[in-house]
């Protein structure tokens, strides 16, 4: 048991606020902080720290609790060892009997390794910077390649000798274990055989070393660089996967580039780890590497807890290209913004920074920055010209579309499309939504999709809809959606009541219960609609002119139908208890007056559409006085009826 002394004592320590800023951009709204989850998945922070109750909440996904909580589901830690991670941080001590001999000695073994490789960092550093052999091959090297003295220093880097063993010979000597040192991979071990008796060497021998820190600055594993050229010799050698590295859950150089990454708001990926050297050197510190493997969804969202926007560099003359832009669709996919930059023939990230001053370098990113749709055409240019390639062309961009969750980012990406291919938008629409619907229908059985993927998927269907049929919904809370959104558009700027307009009330009333609207593409048009000046008639134009044809079809749709209260969903959602049973004679009888109402308005909506078929204009205008004084009995009426609900 730990003591309750020690756990205030770790708790009037860890500050919350600075305990997660670690491994979250946290940003202030009001008395708290908010960032995005890094327990769910989200677009939009939701998750939110309040230094003065020492707590967090995510209103996303729900987890919520004080700093020792959030280490335990963040770490997958228990309590006690969650504690020990905290003590450990602040430096107090905590004793605790109960912790099994298992948790124990995997705490132990983690600790231990971790212990391990500082160790090895240290012997590769002192290698490099105080071995003659180690600075004529490995600092020679690094200071021809233009790294200076404080950039080796900061990012730990080493080099490995060439002997068989002697980085095991020194650890052994220091007094480490033989079964840690195999266990970080530092050392291999070679069982007898074929004559030969058991034998333990180095993995890293004669290599440049680059130590991967986790994301508290741990170093975790190592990459090593042969300087020899010849072919039979692998270029890097990395650390395997072990108790405390995880290849797909870390990016080289995040520990140094995640302040300037949060602070930019953007994240620039590049391949190597001379390439984030160079580039830090620079001056552009917002930047990480995957280290030669693939990108993967791990790392994608390591990135995201930082910042929205992430730049893959490319080398100009990088053979490979057209399959690693399977990273752009990843990055995408996780709702994050990609733009690309690709570097000249012959030259690389790494290069490029060793041949320009920090201000060129920075200015060629910010002058080269394409998005993918551009960079995919360019890279594609050859192709373009013949007819059955460049269709297959367009399929991979309209593929690629299809992946990013936001509809709004989609349809500006679709714009774009349509520009540079000149294909119509409504044709790139259809195949987007196309494709969308095919690839949730197949992830159906392993993975039911989000409440936000369906609405997506909804719009998608509904905006393959024809004209007609387009507000033809079918589930009853989006009729009622409807239903806000037409008096918005319509009436938003008359007088509902004193001083309040039809756009204010709806506004003040939807707050008032903390509701939403839920339909994406409507809750767009509410949301735009509140930024907008003017009267009635100009909003309305603004819609029904609007840039995206979508929106303006959904206007002209919206505000030319007959349109009536639902009234089934209003009944559906009165209340039966009898002690209710007062209110609900009244609402009935409001109901009732309501229904009549409405039936009048749609009366009138029938024979204005008619006059403005015939264009009769004089007629038009009697009748849309006459419907608007309806519109506001009707609308007395519903309020009276929210009144009482
Ligand atoms: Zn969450």
């Amino acid at each position: 048991m730990i003591s309750q002394a020690t756990i205030e004592s770790i708790l009037n320590a860890a500050s919350i606020e600075e305990v997660i800023g670690e491994y979250v951009n946290l940003r202030q709204r009001g008395a708290n902080l908010v960032a995005c989850c890094p327990f769910h998945n989200e677009k939009t922070p939701s998750f939110t720290v309040s230094p003065s109750k020492g707590i967090f909440k995510c209103f996303g996904c729900g987890k919520a609790g004080n700093v020792i909580r959030f280490i335990m589901e963040h770490e997958h830690l228990s309590y006690v060892e969650a504690l020990k991670f905290l003590g450990n941080k602040y430096n107090i001590p905590v004793e605790d009997k109960e912790e099994t001999t298992e948790e124990a000695q995997s705490r132990m073994l983690r600790d231990s390794m971790l212990v391990v490789n500082e160790y090895a960092r240290e012997f590769y550093s002192k290698y490099l910077t105080e071995e003659q052999a180690g600075k004529d091959a490995g600092l020679s090297y690094l200071t021809e390649r233009g790294f200076n003295e404080p950039i080796i220093r900061q990012f730990g880097l080493g080099y490995a000798p060439e002997e068989r063993d002697a980085f095991t010979r020194a650890a052994l000597a220091a007094g480490y274990k033989q079964e840690l040192l195999v266990a970080t991979g530092l050392t291999l071990h070679h069982p007898a055989g074929g004559g030969r008796p058991e034998a333990f060497t180095d993995r890293f021998r004669d290599r440049v070393m680059f130590p991967i820190h986790s994301l508290s600055g741990r170093v975790i594993g190592f990459g090593g660089r042969t300087l020899q050229s010849s072919k039979q010799v692998a270029k890097y050698v990395n650390s395997p996967e072990s108790e405390v590295y995880d290849k797909s859950r870390s990016l080289y150089g995040l520990f140094f580039a995640k302040q300037h990454i949060s602070k930019l708001q953007k994240c620039y990926l590049v391949e190597g780890y001379t390439d984030v050297l160079s580039l830090f050197q620079a001056g552009i510190m917002n930047v990480v590497s995957s280290s030669g493997t693939s990108l993967t969804e791990e790392q994608i969202r390591l990135i995201k807890r930082f910042a929205r926007q992430v730049t893959v560099l490319y080398d100009g003359d990088d053979a490979g290209i057209k399959a690693s832009i399977r990273g752009i669709t990843m990055i995408l996919e996780e709702g994050l913004q990609v733009k690309v930059v690709r570097f000249p023939a012959g030259d690389d990230p790494d290069s490029y920074a060793r041949s320009h001053s920090a201000q060129e370098t920075l200015a060629f990113l910010e002058q080269h920055e394409t998005d993918f749709i551009h960079f995919k055409i360019s890279l594609m240019a050859e192709e373009m010209k013949d007819p059955l390639k460049r269709s297959s062309l367009i399929r991979d961009v309209v593929d690629t579309i299809s992946v990013i969750p936001d509809i709004i980012t989609r349809t500006v990406y679709i714009e774009e499309c349509s520009r540079h291919l000149g294909i119509e938008e409504l044709i790139l629409t259809r195949e987007v939504a196309r494709i969308r619907r095919r690839r949730y229908s197949r992830q159906a059985p392993e993975r039911p999709a989000t409440p936000l993927e369906e609405q997506d998927h909804n719009l998608d269907q509904f905006s393959q809809n024809k004209r007609g049929d387009a507000l033809a919904g079918k589930n009853d809370i989006s009729r009622c959606e409807k239903d806000i959104l037409y008096y918005l558009l319509k009436f938003g700027q008359s007088p509902l009541q004193e001083e309040t307009s039809v756009a204010e009330y709806i506004t003040l009333s939807l707050e008032e219960d903390e509701l939403e609207l839920q339909d994406p593409l409507m809750l767009h048009i509410f949301k735009e609609y509140m930024e907008l000046t003017g009267d009635n008639q100009a909003r309305r134009r603004y819609f029904t002119n609007h840039v995206n044809p979508e929106i303006a079809r959904y206007a002209l749709d919206l505000l030319n139908q007959p349109h009536s209260i639902n009234l089934k969903v209003l009944r559906d959602s009165l209340p039966i208890e009898e002690s209710l049973l007062k209110e609900n004679v009244t609402k009935s009888v409001l109901v009732y007056k309501l229904r009549v109402v409405s039936l009048t308005c749609n009366q009138l909506t029938r024979e204005l559409q008619q006059a403005q078929l015939q264009g009769e204009e004089g007629v038009m205008e009697e009748i849309m006085k006459k419907l608007t004084v309806m519109m506001e009995v009707r609308n007395s009426f519903a309020k009276e009826l929210n009144r009482l609900s």
